[in-house]
């Protein structure tokens, strides 16, 4: 499976895996218990008994119970990789397949038990363990014909036995190659969206014209910012810009032209707050900035930076004077609503607008 999709799921898998085989293996292991009862013949002398219990019970028993604790063991274990992991599975599910059947190479339906190991590998959509367990299928096939071939002698059907085996083998193969590639474009195409998404939530946050956070976004993280400050006991600052009429410059030199001091000053503001505070854009051209864990000497001096040069900006579209902002400053008191700390804020700013513009006002 796709590594990006999640380590999670990968270890949840790996044991999903390891219960359904520890079953199977259960299941394989109690039939070879209870096949003697209804075959009699097969036990018939004292001799061929104590072969039976060692050969189809005990030798089982042993190979899967071990292969099942240490599979259990690595897979549990948080030094090894998930790929190592995966790794560990496939062989696990081959091996217990593959135990009956040798032990039962004349049926070849038991033969081509390990087949299954290739199928449920898809889990995984992994290519080189799909291929590598239908190589180890293929030649447990062509061992498990040979030891017949040795011992009940060569014949036809046991070669045409022996031939659709492994092209059953290959056809499962070739299906869970293109199951794994269909998996993998599915993922892939998940993880796209999933970029898509993210992105666009941020976008959601965002001033499409000045790439500023929008109110929405402001509302958000000053109440996230009191929480934090009712628990830390750090101060924090709100200090709202508004420029000064601005609806003049508009109508002297047109929305576009206004379009650009907005622009301008947000990307002042943006700069010069970028260590110690976050920039949004409030309203049309009302600007926050939220600064957090810092001393009012240092807000006001960033403030009034701000304020500096923005008036001091040359707009080519002006031939004299510039334009001015006002501000409004307010700390955030222990136990104040977020809706009581912006409007102290917006007060000053008021004040600020009142006392002539150009200016910043501190709240008390
Ligand atoms: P004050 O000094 O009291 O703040 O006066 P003002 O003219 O700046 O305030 P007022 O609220 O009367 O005008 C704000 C203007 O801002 C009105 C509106 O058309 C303009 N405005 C709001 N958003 C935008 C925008 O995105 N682009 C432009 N160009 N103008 C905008
Ligand atoms: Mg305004
Ligand atoms: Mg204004």
């Amino acid at each position: 499976m796709n590594e990006v999709s999640g380590n999670n799921i990968n270890e949840r898998w790996h044991l999903i895996l390891w219960d359904i085989f520890a079953i199977i293996s259960g299941v394989i292991v109690s039939i070879e218990l209870l096949l003697p009862f209804f075959r009699h013949s097969y036990i018939k002398s004292l001799d061929n008994s104590f072969r039976y219990v060692f050969l189809m019970t005990i030798l089982p028993i042993v190979v899967e119970g071990i292969l099942l604790i240490v599979a259990r063991a690595l897979i549990k274990s948080d030094r090894i990789s998930l790929a190592k992991k995966r790794w560990i599975v496939s062989i696990m599910m081959f091996t217990i397949l593959a135990v009956p059947a040798f032990l039962h190479c004349e049926l070849t339906a038991i033969v081509m038990l390990p087949g299954a190991a290739i199928v449920a590998g898809a889990i995984f959509a992994n290519n080189d363990t799909t291929v590598v367990m239908t190589i180890l299928n293929v030649a447990s096939i062509i061992i498990d014909y040979v030891f017949l071939g040795i011992t009940k002698g060569w014949n036809p059907t046991l070669l045409g036995n022996m031939f659709m085996s492994m092209v059953v083998a290959i056809g499962l193969c070739t299906l869970v190659i293109v199951l794994n590639n269909h998996t993998n474009e599915l993922i892939d195409s998940i993880n796209e969206s999933n970029i898509i998404q993210r992105s666009l939530s941020v976008e959601m946050k965002k001033d499409p014209m000045t790439g500023l956070y929008n109110r929405r976004s402001f509302e958000e993280t000053l109440e996230n910012e009191i929480e934090s400050a009712e628990q830390t006991g750090n101060n924090s600052f709100i200090a709202i810009f508004d420029i000064d009429h601005f609806k003049n410059v508009n109508d002297t030199y047109g929305h576009a032209n206004g379009d650009v001091v907005i622009k301008s000053l947000c990307k002042i503001m943006q700069k010069k707050s970028q260590d110690s505070g976050i920039a949004f854009r409030y309203g049309g051209e009302e600007f926050v900035i939220l600064f957090s864990n810092i001393e009012l000497p240092k807000v006001i001096n960033i403030v009034e930076d701000i304020r500096t040069e923005f008036r001091c900006y040359y707009f080519q579209f002006m031939l004299k004077d510039g334009i001015t902002c006002s501000c409004g400053i307010a700390q955030h008191q222990q136990g104040e609503s977020s809706k009581a700390w912006f409007n102290r804020a917006d007060a000053s700013l008021y004040k600020a607008k009142e006392a002539g513009r150009n200016r910043t006002v501190i709240s008390e």
